[in-house]
């Protein structure tokens, strides 16, 4: 569904990505694992055109996305995003967070905007808190909104960085296991993540970049257990 073919991204004299290759079939759950620095955040940011490459081509559904008649509003409502801040609006509530969107956007009616959120809100366990300002909820509860608010714009893939990096312990759990569910129901998922035990628990693919270009990649078996790569295998050491 994503097709990355040598993808470059340079900040300055910073070379950032080099040379990505990067392949994602519908229904793949992909996690991105690697240091601090080696350029998983660009990575995603380059998928959804947040930063501009600097070179090398992206392909959605076999178009490509860099040409300069492609239609890039367009493209964005198939990327649902989740990062580690939640970005909510802070001045509506639950249900308007996840309806927001498919109003202005996908230019829905109001009505079917509610029915598409409600359901959303219902799959991250969060349909009780509908008329919660973000203020009153916690961190886990609110990525669950941010969550569900991306769902509700039926996107065909959903990137996450990092979700849980900056939530209390005690709510990372709930967060993974709403994102395991996802994982089940076929979704196509590009997750940057921290979580090892995650990772190796929900990926069909693993990605091990390091400095900018993907070192590694395999099944969580071959990334976790049988890594062929000293840099990877210092890497789990040094997380493990
Ligand atoms: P982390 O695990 O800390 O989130 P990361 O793998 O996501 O790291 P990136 O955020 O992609 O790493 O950053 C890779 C490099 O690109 C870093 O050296 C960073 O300083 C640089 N960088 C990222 N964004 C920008 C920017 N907007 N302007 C300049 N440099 C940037
Ligand atoms: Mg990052």
């Amino acid at each position: 569904i994503i097709n990355i073919e040598h993808l470059k991204k340079s900040f300055g004299q910073n070379e950032v990505l080099k040379d990505i290759d990067l392949m994602v079939d519908k229904g793949e759950v992909v996690t991105i694992i690697g240091s601090s620095g080696s350029g998983k955040s660009t990575l995603l940011r380059c998928i959804n055109l947040l930063e501009k490459p600097n070179g090398g081509k992206i392909y959605y559904k076999d178009e490509n996305v860099l040409a300069p008649n492609y239609n890039l509003p367009k493209y964005r409502t198939h990327l649902g995003m989740v990062f580690q801040q939640f970005n909510l609006f802070n001045n509506m509530n639950v249900l308007e967070n996840c309806m927001t969107g498919q109003v202005t956007v996908l230019k829905k009616s109001r009505e079917e905007a509610k029915k598409t959120a409600l359901e959303n809100l219902k799959k991250v366990g969060m349909e009780r808190f509908i008329d919660a300002k973000p203020s009153q909820l916690s961190g886990g509860q609110k990525q669950r909104v941010a969550i569900g608010r991306a769902l509700s714009m039926d996107p065909d893939v959903m990137l996450f960085d990092e979700p849980t990096s900056a939530l209390d312990p005690e709510m990372v759990g709930e967060v993974l296991k709403t994102m395991k569910d996802l994982a089940h129901t076929g979704l196509t998922m590009i997750i940057v993540t921290h979580e090892m035990a995650f990772a190796k628990d929900v990926s069909d693919r693993v990605i091990f970049m390091d400095k900018g270009v993907i070192a590694e990649t395999g099944t969580a078996e071959d990334i976790f257990v049988h890594p062929k790569e000293e840099r990877t295998r210092q890497f789990l050491q040094r997380i493990l």
